[in-house]
């Protein structure tokens, strides 16, 4: 079971706050995520499996694809409205942040995967 700990852990790191802060609103797959970021794809696993492991993050799957999302039920509330909205607004307009939304804006028409991108 996630406890507050685990929520602070997830968001002690740069590179898991800029993946939350992309899945916020979105359902993406790692390849978008991982054009957005810019980073290595096993860095960005790396980070996924702890987001996954603290109960931020969920994985679903289809028969090609493996999609990331927030998770749904959202311990504490705080993850869609809450501390995510807060960061948002804070940093959206900051390198690296603004860059990973510029970047997920161009790779969301490349996808051929079936993410859902709402920034
Ligand atoms: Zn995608």
């Amino acid at each position: 079971m996630t406890d507050i700990k685990d929520i602070l852990f997830a968001f002690s790191e740069e590179i898991r706050l800029r993946i939350i802060l992309l899945l916020r609103n979105s359902i993406l797959c790692v390849n978008c995520l991982t054009e957005s970021l810019a980073l290595p794809q096993p860095t960005i696993s790396r980070h996924l499996a702890i987001l996954r492991r603290t109960g931020v993050a969920e994985m679903g799957k289809d028969k090609l694809h493996c999609y990331y999302t927030l998770n749904k039920k959202d311990p504490f509330g705080l993850l869609k409205k809450g501390i995510t909205k807060t960061f948002y607004n804070a940093l959206k307009r900051i390198e690296p942040f603004k860059g990973d939304f510029k970047r997920l804006r161009a790779v969301e028409k490349k996808c051929n995967a079936r993410c859902k991108v709402r920034i």
